[in-house]
């Protein structure tokens, strides 16, 4: 019997760390067993490529790396956390949950060509992660929609308060913006379910509405009772 993978997906500064977070928190409060992921997997040997990549080895810019090229080297990490971590576990029915996946290279690499070639980009992606390679195929993706200005402002303030500096996308606001504008014609292209986390005049939404919003998708998914919240 398999089990069950969400995914949160979302542009850098969208609040998907804080938002996965907070769902993990809440379904282990509420007794749910599960096993969480997060990519790339930094600590991991499997990650060297995409390091290598976000580091400017191949050039300082994200267009310097053709976007199947970029793909594949996000797509090695999962292949190899799916053999050594999650796939015993997920084929015996555990739920899984993990931040980032297969959509954050049509997140981030869709981007790279013209729109109209796009959609072949996204079904090239599909095909190569969950049919070519063999992984599974999420059963909801969670996609975290924060307009650019506001996603950019939280990055900076996260790379002042931690005195960190982003990668070659992070510290890309044109980069940014483009992946934003790919990152909706992905969810329309694969159904993703989206959360909008401005309002209507723009402004940030509460961490806490977002997340009740997101308990709300997942409860349904899971068909968990809704009165832990
Ligand atoms: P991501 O994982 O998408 O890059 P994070 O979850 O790390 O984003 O969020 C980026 C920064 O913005 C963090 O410092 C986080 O605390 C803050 N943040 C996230 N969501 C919100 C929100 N809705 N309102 C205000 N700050 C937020």
């Amino acid at each position: 019997m398999k089990g069950k993978l969400i995914v949160f997906e979302g542009t850098d500064g969208s609040g998907k760390s804080t938002q996965f977070r907070l769902l993990c928190d809440l379904l282990q409060t509420a007794g749910n067993s599960f096993h969480r992921l997060v990519f790339p997997q930094y600590q991991e040997p499997s990650s060297a490529l995409l390091k290598m990549y976000l580091n400017g080895e191949f050039g300082s810019r994200p267009s310097d790396v053709n976007p199947y090229a970029a793909s594949s080297f996000y797509a090695v990490d999962r292949y190899a956390s799916w053999k050594k971590v999650w796939q015993p576990l997920y084929e015996s029915g555990t739920l899984i949950l993990s931040d980032r996946y297969t959509t954050s290279n049509a997140v981030h690499q869709g981007g790279k060509l013209p729109p109209a070639d796009q959609p072949a980009f996204f079904d090239w992606l599909f095909d190569f992660e969950y049919r070519k390679l063999g992984l599974p195929q999420p059963d909801l993706v969670i996609y975290l929609d924060m307009p650019t200005e506001q996603a950019t402002r939280l990055l900076r303030t996260r790379e002042a308060a931690t005195h960190t500096r982003g990668d070659i996308h992070e510290v890309d606001d044109a980069y940014l913006a483009l992946c934003r504008r790919t990152a909706l014609r992905a969810a329309d292209h694969y159904g993703w379910q989206k959360v909008s986390c401005a309002d209507a005049a723009g402004a940030v939404r509460s961490i806490q509405d977002i997340h009740r919003e997101i308990w709300d998708i997942v409860t349904k998914q899971l068909s968990l009772p809704t009165q832990t919240h």
